[in-house]
């Protein structure tokens, strides 16, 4: 993973269309048969070389609903972030 969408999600799609990787599915496509949408992992670059901060979360309405995540197989990510707010599953946007 990398960011990780949670179970707060609201299907509102606001994030989709804004991930430059198209990492990002729907409810209905989510791998994991869960009613929200969903980030592939080793997809999901935390938008490196293409905004300041994760768009999908800045995009995101529902407070806390985009977290960070373990980085396991994302092509790239921000230096940044802590470990502990990895394992912590920080908000990405407060
Ligand atoms: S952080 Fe960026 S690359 Fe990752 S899912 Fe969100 S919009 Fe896509
Ligand atoms: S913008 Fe947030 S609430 Fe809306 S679909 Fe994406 S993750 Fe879910």
């Amino acid at each position: 993973m990398s960011v990780l969408i949670n179970d707060t999600c609201i299907n509102c799609g606001a994030c989709i269309d804004e991930c430059p990787v198209e990492a990002i599915v729907d409810e209905d496509d989510n791998p994991d048969d869960e009613d929200v949408y969903y980030v592939y992992g080793d997809k999901c670059v935390e938008c490196v070389s293409h905004h300041d901060e994760p768009a999908c979360a800045t995009a995101c309405p529902t407070e806390g609903c985009i977290t960070w995540d373990v980085i396991g197989d994302s092509p790239s990510h921000r230096d940044d972030i802590t470990d502990e707010q990895r394992n912590d599953k920080a908000n990405i946007v407060d």
